[in-house]
Formats: C-alpha cells, sequence, structure tokens
C-alpha cells in the first residue's frame, strides 16, 4: 500500500521559489504527464506556474499533503528530453533552485499561466484599407482609435495580441471590430520567422577558411568543440554560414548566439542573403508576445536558423545540427545576476547533450577558451590572414609623457588624423567612457562629486547638464558652485565620449562627425542609422565606447585611435589586462578593412608597459601565451576554478556576518577548498546597500563543485541569510 490512489498519480514539479527544491502534486490521471509540461500549481497563498520534472513518483511527503494540480497548461511539452536535461545540468552546476532555472529558460509570456494557443501569438497589423484611411474616422470608438494608433505605429510587423493586451486589457472586441471593419488584419502566427531574402554573391572560402568548414563539418553528428581563432576580418562569418548551409541542407537547425551589441542589421541580412533558411531572432529588444513566438517556433522546428543573444541558449530546437558562439570572449554571454550562468559554456553542455558540433569564434579567444586548447579539450583552427586582400593594421603606441596636448589630443595623432581625412579617409577614435568627463574634481578645496548611494564618481554630463553615477543611474543637476566649499571653480576631469566630440569640432569645423555611445542611441533605429552614414563613408571622423569596437565593418576607416588606454593598465581586476588587449585588438581590427592598409594609434603614458608592448610588437595569441603564464603563477584562472558568494545589505555587518557564517559552514565540510574572505566588495558601497564576498578557490573544479553540494543548503538556510541579499556566482567574470 503506497497510499496512493488508482486514479492519480504523483508528479514532480520545478516551482519558481527561492526554496532550493521540487515540490510535489497529484493529477487525477492515470497518464503519466511528460516531463517539460508546464501546470499551474497552488503554492502558498497563491498560484505559480511550473514545469513538470517527473511524473508517477513516488510522493516525498505524506500523501494527505498533496495538493492536486490546479490545470495541466501543455498538451505537448515545451521542452523537450534535451532541454530537460540541460535545465538539470544548470541547477546542478550553478547551484540554483531548479524552480528558478526552468523560469529563467522561458520567454516572459510562457511563465504566466495560459496555454498555448492563448500565448498571444496571433499578431495583427492594420491591412491596405487601415493604412488609407483617416484615424479621425474612428473619433467616435476611443478604444478601437487607440488599438489603431498603436498598430500605425508599429507599421509591417505588427502587434501580437499580447502586447495589445498589455497596453489595452480586455481589448479583444476592439479589435474583432476593426477587423470587421477591414481596417485590421490578422498576421500568420510566427510573424518572428523570417523568411530568406534574395541571394548576395557568395565569396569563394580561402584554404584556411576551407579547411576550417571541412574539418567541422567532418564532426557532423557527433560532439566536437572548435575554437574559431580568426583575427578581426578574417572571415569567420562566412565559415559559421558555410557550416550552417551544410546543417540545413541536412534538414537540421544551426543555433548561432552573437553579444548584445552584435546583433546588428548586418548579420542580421547576411544570414538571410547567404542562406536559403527560415530565421528566427531572439533577443531583449523583442516585446513579450513576439518573444513567445520566436521561442515557439523555434521549438518547433520552423526556424532553420535560430540567431540570438546570450538567453537563446535555452530555445528547445527539435533538430540541432550546429552550435556557433560569435565572439566566444565577451562578457555579455554571462549573465550577472539571478541565474549567473554563461552561455558559451552552456553552449558546450547542450553540444554534448544534443551530440553536435560547437564552434566558438573569435579573434581574441578568452584565457579559458586558450586554457581548454591546451589541454586538448578543443580543437584551434586559425584564420591568420585577412580575407579579401586586405592586410592587418599597423600598431603604434605614442607616448604622450610631458607632450604639450591639444585638449586630449597629440599632435601627432592630429597630424595623422588630417593627413586621412585629406585622403578622403575615415577616422574612428575610441574612448571607454561616455559622458563629458568621468569626474567634477573642486579646484579650490579638491573635492570631487561623489554618487551618495555607491561608492563612485559621479560623471559629467555637459549637454544635459547633469551629474550621472553610471552605476545606479543617480542624477544631479550639474552644480555651479562646490558642494563642499561653496567655490565656483569646478572642473570637469578626464575625458569622455561628450568631451572628445567638443573637442574635435574645434579641430576639425565643418567635418561630418558622428559620436555613438548609449546617450546618443537610446533612440530606437538611432544606432542602426548612424552606423548606416559611417559605412557609406558620409560620416568622417567616428567617436565611439565598446559600442563601435566589435563587428562593425566600416571600409573607408584607415586610422583607429584609442585614446584612454592606461585607464585599464592598473586596475585590481585580474581580468582587466586580458580585457583591455581584447578591446584594443577589436577596436584596431576596425581599421583598413578593406584594400587600403590601417594604422592604429595608441596614446598612453605607458609606452613601456609589458601589455602594450606586447600587441605593438606581436599579435593577441603572444599576449595571451604570457598571460596564461602569469595567471598560471598566480594559481587564478583559468588554472583553477572559482565560486563568489555575494552578499549586499543596508548595513555592512549583516552582510559580513552571513559570510562569515556561511565560511563556517564551509569550513566545516573539511574540502581541500581554499576559503578567502570574508572582505568588502571592491566597489564597496553600491545603490545604498554595502557589499562583501567570500571567495572559494580550488585547482579541481569537481572538488569545488562537490564542496558547493554539500554546503550551499546549509548557507541558504542560516539565519543571517535572511537579513541579506545573497548569490553564488559559480565562475564569476566581474568581481566588482
Ligand atoms: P570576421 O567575421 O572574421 O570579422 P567576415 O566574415 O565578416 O570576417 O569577413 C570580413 C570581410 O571579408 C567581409 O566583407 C567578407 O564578406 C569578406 N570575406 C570573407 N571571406 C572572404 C573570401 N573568402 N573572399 C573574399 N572576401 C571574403
Ligand atoms: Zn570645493
Ligand atoms: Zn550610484
Amino acid at each position: 500500500m503506497s497510499g496512493k490512489q488508482h486514479n492519480s498519480i504523483v508528479v514532480r514539479v520545478a516551482v519558481p521559489t527561492p526554496l532550493r527544491r521540487a515540490f510535489d502534486y497529484s493529477v487525477a490521471t492515470t497518464q503519466p504527464i511528460t516531463p517539460g509540461t508546464r501546470v499551474r500549481v497552488p503554492f502558498g497563498r497563491g498560484h505559480h506556474v511550473g514545469v513538470v520534472l517527473a511524473s508517477g513518483v513516488t510522493p516525498s511527503i505524506a500523501p494527505a499533503r498533496i495538493k492536486p494540480i490546479t490545470e495541466i497548461l501543455d498538451d505537448q511539452p515545451l521542452f523537450d528530453a534535451a532541454t530537460m536535461a540541460l535545465l538539470h545540468w544548470t541547477a546542478r552546476y550553478y547551484h540554483h533552485p531548479v524552480g528558478e532555472v526552468a523560469q529563467t529558460m522561458l520567454p516572459v509570456s510562457l511563465r504566466r499561466a495560459k496555454a498555448l494557443g492563448a500565448t498571444g501569438n496571433t499578431a495583427y497589423a492594420l491591412s491596405n484599407e487601415g493604412l488609407a484611411v483617416d484615424a479621425a474616422t474612428l473619433s467616435r470608438a476611443p478604444r478601437q482609435a487607440r488599438i489603431y494608433t498603436k498598430l500605425l505605429e508599429a507599421g509591417a510587423t505588427g502587434l501580437t495580441r499580447a502586447d495589445l493586451e498589455a497596453r489595452d486589457p480586455g481589448c479583444g472586441g476592439a479589435i474583432r471590430a476593426l477587423i470587421q471593419k477591414g481596417l485590421v488584419q490578422k498576421k500568420s502566427h510566427e510573424i518572428a520567422v523570417l523568411p530568406p531574402l534574395p541571394t548576395a554573391a557568395l565569396p569563394a572560402l580561402n584554404d584556411a577558411q576551407q579547411t576550417a568548414v571541412d574539418t567541422i563539418d567532418a564532426k557532423h553528428g557527433q560532439f566536437g568543440a572548435f575554437v574559431l581563432d580568426g583575427v578581426t576580418g578574417s572571415g569567420k562569418t562566412e565559415v559559421y554560414l558555410a557550416l550552417a548551409e551544410r546543417a540545413i541542407n541536412r534538414g537540421l537547425q544551426v543555433l548561432l548566439l552573437v553579444p548584445e551589441i552584435g546583433l546588428t542589421p548586418q548579420i542580421i541580412a547576411r544570414v538571410r542573403q547567404r542562406l536559403t533558411a527560415t530565421l528566427v531572432l531572439l533577443h531583449s529588444g523583442l516585446a513579450d508576445g513576439a518573444r513567445a513566438s520566436a521561442w515557439l517556433a523555434a521549438a518547433k522546428g520552423s526556424g532553420q536558423v535560430v540567431l540570438g543573444t546570450r538567453s537563446a541558449i535555452f530555445t528547445p530546437l527539435p533538430r540541432p545540427g550546429l552550435i556557433i558562439v560569435d565572439e566566444e570572449h565577451d562578457l555579455s554571454y554571462k549573465q550577472q545576476d539571478g541565474l549567473r550562468y554563461s552561455a558559451r559554456d552552456l553552449a558546450l553542455v547542450r553540444a554534448k547533450v544534443a551530440a553536435v558540433p560547437v564552434v566558438l569564434g573569435s579573434a581574441t579567444p578568452s584565457l579559458e577558451t586558450l586554457w581548454n586548447i591546451r589541454q586538448g579539450r578543443f580543437n584551434a583552427l586559425k584564420l591568420t590572414a585577412r580575407a579579401g586582400g586586405a592586410s592587418l593594421p599597423t600598431v603604434e603606441l605614442i607616448d604622450i609623457r610631458t607632450r604639450l596636448m591639444d585638449g586630449h589630443l597629440s599632435p601627432a595623432l592630429l597630424d595623422a588624423m588630417h593627413t586621412t581625412l585629406k585622403a578622403g579617409q575615415q577616422v574612428l577614435l575610441f574612448v571607454n567612457r561616455r559622458g563629458f568627463a568621468p569626474a567634477l574634481l573642486c579646484h579650490e578645496c579638491g573635492e570631487v562629486c561623489e554618487c551618495s548611494r555607491c561608492d563612485a564618481k559621479l560623471v559629467v554630463h555637459r549637454a544635459s547638464q547633469r551629474l550621472r553615477c553610471h552605476h545606479c543611474g543617480l542624477e544631479r543637476l550639474l552644480p555651479k558652485h562646490c558642494p563642499h566649499c561653496d567655490s565656483a571653480h569646478l572642473r570637469p576631469v578626464g575625458l569622455g565620449t561628450e568631451r572628445l566630440e567638443d573637442e574635435l569640432i574645434n579641430h576639425f569645423p565643418g567635418t561630418n562627425l558622428a559620436r555613438i555611445d548609449r546617450d546618443t542611441t537610446r533612440r530606437r533605429g538611432q544606432l542602426e542609422a548612424s552606423l548606416e552614414e559611417a559605412r557609406r563613408g558620409c560620416t568622417k571622423i567616428l567617436i565611439g565606447t565598446q559600442m563601435l569596437a566589435k563587428g562593425h565593418h566600416f571600409p573607408g576607416v584607415t586610422l583607429v585611435a584609442i585614446l584612454d588606454a592606461d585607464s585599464g593598465l592598473f586596475s585590481a581586476d585580474f581580468r582587466a589586462s586580458e580585457r583591455l588587449a581584447q578591446l584594443i585588438v577589436q577596436v584596431a581590427g576596425r581599421a583598413g578593412r578593406t584594400k587600403r592598409p590601417g594604422r592604429v594609434l595608441i596614446q598612453t603614458h605607458q609606452p613601456h608597459h609589458p601589455l602594450l608592448v606586447a600587441l605593438r610588437a606581436g599579435t593577441y595569441a603572444d599576449f595571451a601565451a604570457a598571460a596564461l603564464t602569469e595567471r598560471e603563477a598566480a594559481m587564478l584562472p583559468p588554472l583553477n576554478a572559482l565560486g563568489l558568494i555575494r552578499a549586499e545589505a543596508p548595513k555592512a555587518d549583516l552582510a559580513m556576518d552571513f559570510l562569515t557564517a556561511a565560511k563556517a559552514v564551509a569550513q566545516a565540510a573539511a574540502s581541500t577548498v581554499s576559503i578567502l574572505g570574508p572582505v568588502p566588495a571592491p566597489m564597496e558601497r553600491r545603490q545604498g546597500r554595502f557589499r562583501a564576498q567570500l571567495l572559494l578557490q580550488s585547482n579541481s573544479r569537481p572538488v569545488l563543485q562537490r564542496l558547493l553540494t554539500t554546503c550551499i543548503d546549509n548557507i541558504a538556510a542560516l539565519r543571517e541569510a535572511r537579513k541579506v541579499r545573497w548569490s553564488l556566482d559559480v565562475d564569476p567574470q566581474d568581481m566588482s
């Protein structure tokens, strides 16, 4: 006698709650429910949407206490077996509550309790008649008029039912009325699936590209990890596309991940022109309904290519054939809150589960990836020359010590700019800081304006007359007098893009220049418009931050200068030099991408700094080899594994007390893992909260994992945990 009733079964459900376990419910059926199916369950005082992990289980609590589920939401499971395997792996490796992992893996609309047909993935758009009428004809039906206006703004892609409902709850009747009047039409269910565009002429692959394609393709149908280590402009994307074509010809799907700011109209157009395949886009810019439709389309197999940013790694694919991670070193692949996963690392897990090859591409592979190559876990394929006959740019350091500068521009740089512009070519100037200046200093008392909530200086934004904290978003009017001594002698110190723009307008009056950073590209479509102007050569001088560093192809740029390289040379973060080297190489990679050779100038007060010398004289590979040796000597990642427990609280003591208690729990496990701290975080105060951290370090990943498995539930159960916000970051990337 198990106590089980004959007409019901028990299912184990991943419910989104910080509690670190799954929950049992009964279902009045004798049919098992396939894992991956969503169910609505009572939880606490409310209801949650959970994902079934197992069906027909022996209950873990007294049968009398088992509650029935409220509703089965899907006829077919949303997660297939491979996605379930990924769910379990992710929860285990990141030691994150399984219900929260399942929720993170689902698009927002599907986290809600709606059966699939009603997720709102039906889209509506104005019909031709609708476009022709005057909105005034609807003045007597205000609700219809509102929807009409929304759809007019949305244009041809239209809006999904969910989008419309979100703005105007209960608008179904009004939509029906508009359809009856012939002003609005229902669009196909899968607006998320883009058809291919007319084919563009494709270049014949060069030998190195062909070898890469053949080597990787030889592994089709099996797991294999490949690194496509190709200098900027070496034709990595062409390799991805050729491989994708082969997978598609076999009837398989391709998952292509790109960094957050790498999902540009160019890559989308390139995929659509080169591949006779349907494309599904998945990124954070999509409205919830559109995103859910895209996700479902991919999961149903209708998208042959799935192109997306970090979270696209969780999209179920019924017929996976290939996974590609472009710019694998990019920090945006690591989620920095909640479930702190690395999409790059999960790509390997997925590829293994699905038995398909995975390709990690970069001109500047992460040290982790280079280490995996050395260990024989990944196969490296190199593209050492630029495709199409372009040569790599030369790199020169401009020693600006004691040099008389014109604002922030050295005479040598100004000279080079004049020459380049006279020859009708373009210049790109890089500063890794938006705003006018990174600090406002009082010349009389020496005080610097700081954020009241963070340990950070406020950044001067002159155009908007504001001081802003780039960490918490705090804003203040730009003061006219020092808040400490009331002096009027306030001085912006340091260089931001806005200031550089000012200086350049003075030096090159009448020259067409554009600043591209987060401040100038807030409006939708603005970034694309600016990039297009630059590509066509209209813009002569480009000023930009990180946004301009990656992936873009500006045929007319032959001179690139990095103005503030020094700021990255002395960071406390052991990864800072790797990041700076990647940034310099990527920025430099924008120069001379066509027939005309490119030139890179780096202004520095540290012309003998080993990092800069290495990058001038050699390649990224030389730098990386030296950096790996250093990491080895210091026993830092990738030579060992890290876990970081962070805590924050309104009072510093609370955070430290929790971490001290957590440390005691870890020490009791008597593992060989070293436990360092707790110490205040490098940025101790942020948004008014005190932050501290405890570092766990081991030369064996399994040993670290075992310790975490043993301790994490006990740490979560600590009394001190209730007074803080805490998290565990496995393989932390940003230690600030
Ligand atoms: P990456 O992804 O390595 O930066 P891309 O694939 O974008 O490089 O290629 C850089 C440029 O070279 C693009 O304009 C591309 O069309 C061109 N290209 C790539 N491969 C070839 C080739 N085999 N022959 C001629 N041009 C090529
Ligand atoms: Zn002062
Ligand atoms: Zn702040």
